[in-house]
């Protein structure tokens, strides 16, 4: 844990360095003990060096320019950094050199306090925690969690999905506008399993809603930007959970309208809304009825200017579709309306119909049912994903994978007995 917790405070000491208006750029550069130089001067205040100036040899060439290369090869090596472990440039902050120490580590209680005391710095704080890959932080996190679990559950959970270009985001930020208008507190959470590629392609860009995230009765969230669709799925559903004790009655979950991704949100929401756009060719713009069936309601975005005879068509056209489907709830119709994301034309309609949903689910005990399956299926759920990982992290399974994919792909090993070799592997019985 101390590598993470260093980097950790080393990322912090940056930030605060840029929030300094440091000359950062101008090329900090500390003593290599500038690491233990820190830790003095939290102590005593006393010994912060100006930093050195990085110098640029202009004569130096990379190795593969030719041998006496001239102007037309402009690229240089530049002298490298003394600093910290990673090769990033230590330096002291403003807090460090005024000998201040560095942010104290929360506790349990602290963080129970302040999340249900609704304290913003620290439920992001807590988020992080929860979000924390790092084993250590896990039994923290857990137990953050432990406490704070009577204060969840009462919330609207929304789910939010539709093709990209849909209009996700912006009716986000209008309904989370109306809402908070209203008297909700909104939390916006996102879960973007290729965002380990991307690096949270969604919601990554708070300016997306960049009037709901200066409104203090929202908070949003990015998706966590690593890790597999069980990783992140996890993080999302534990989030939820701190959010709500934090006081949020209104949880919006934005996903990506691709792959798994809506599957995963469905099983972590109460009600379901299905963003769509009239015209886009193909009436069905690629969503499967698979995807129509998650849904508790579809919407027709974007229904303004001209555009708004089309989108009444498609509602039309989308009601007549949901007739022959399987309803995502049981005792509710799905289905279409239209909504205009950018006048906000309809949005007030859309957010009784999920009132509406809410207090029938509730009448009715399935919201309660619904919640319970989704708690056991998220246990199960966790469970397979360890038992994944474990399977091919296991060395003997790594050692006889390869050979025997290779013989199962040539034909001379039936799959089934591919797998009790594995299986046996993995479980130390070696003679299947
Ligand atoms: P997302 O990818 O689904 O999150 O879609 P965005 O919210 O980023 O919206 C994509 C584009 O559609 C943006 O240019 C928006 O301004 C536009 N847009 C979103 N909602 C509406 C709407 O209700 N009406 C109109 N005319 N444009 C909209």
């Amino acid at each position: 844990m101390g590598w993470f917790l260093d980097s950790l405070l080393d990322f912090i000491d940056i930030y605060a360095a840029l929030e300094d208006n440091e000359s950062a750029l101008s090329g900090y550069l500390r003593e290599p003990s500038a690491r233990g130089a820190r830790a003095d001067s939290t102590q005593s205040g006393s010994s912060w060096q100006a930093p050195k100036k990085i110098v640029i040899n202009k004569d130096t060439k990379p190795e593969w320019a030719p041998q006496g290369a001239g102007k037309e090869f402009a690229g240089r090596v530049m002298g490298g950094v003394a600093g910290g472990h990673d090769g990033m440039p230590g330096h002291l902050t403003r807090a460090a050199k005024a000998g201040v120490p560095r942010r104290h580590r929360l506790g349990v209680d602290e963080y129970v306090a302040g999340v249900t005391a609704g304290d913003r710095n620290i439920l992001g704080q807590a988020i992080t925690l929860v979000e924390s890959n790092a084993p250590a932080h896990l039994e923290l996190s857990q137990e953050v969690l432990r406490q704070v679990l009577p204060h969840t559950g009462r919330s609207i959970r929304v789910g939010i999905t539709g093709v990209p270009g849909a209009g996700k985001s912006t009716f986000i930020e209008t309904l989370g506008m109306y809402l908070c208008e209203q008297g909700h507190r909104v939390a916006v959470l996102a879960v973007d399993p290729s965002s380990k590629v991307t690096r949270g392609s969604i919601l990554g860009d708070k300016t997306r809603m960049e009037q709901l995230s200066r409104n203090l009765r929202a908070f949003i969230r990015p998706s966590p930007s690593s890790g597999t669709l069980g990783g992140v799925t996890r993080r999302s559903r534990e989030t939820i959970l701190v959010c709500e004790a934090a006081g949020f009655d209104v949880i919006l979950v934005e996903t990506v309208g691709v792959g798994q991704s809506e599957t995963t949100v469905r099983s972590m929401v109460d009600c379901f809304l299905l963003v769509m756009i009239a015209g886009a060719g193909d009436e069905l713009q690629g969503i499967k009825k698979g995807i129509m069936e998650l849904a508790d309601a579809l919407l027709v975005n974007k229904a303004d200017g001209d555009n708004k005879p089309r989108a009444r068509a498609a509602q039309l056209e989308y009601n007549r579709a949901l007739h022959y489907l399987a309803p995502a709830t049981d005792g509710w119709r799905t289905r279409a309306y239209c909504c205009s994301s950018l006048t906000g034309e309809g949005i007030p309609e859309l957010w009784t119909v999920v009132e509406a949903f809410h207090q029938q689910t509730l009448d009715s005990g399935m919201l309660e049912k619904r919640r319970r399956v989704q708690t056991l299926d998220w246990v199960y759920s966790m469970v397979e994903e360890h038992l994944r990982s474990s399977f091919f992290q296991h060395a003997g399974v790594e050692r006889i994978r390869a050979e025997i994919e290779h013989q199962v792909m040539c034909g001379r090993l039936p799959p089934t007995a591919a797998v009790r070799r594995l299986i046996a592997e993995f479980e130390g019985n070696r003679d299947p």
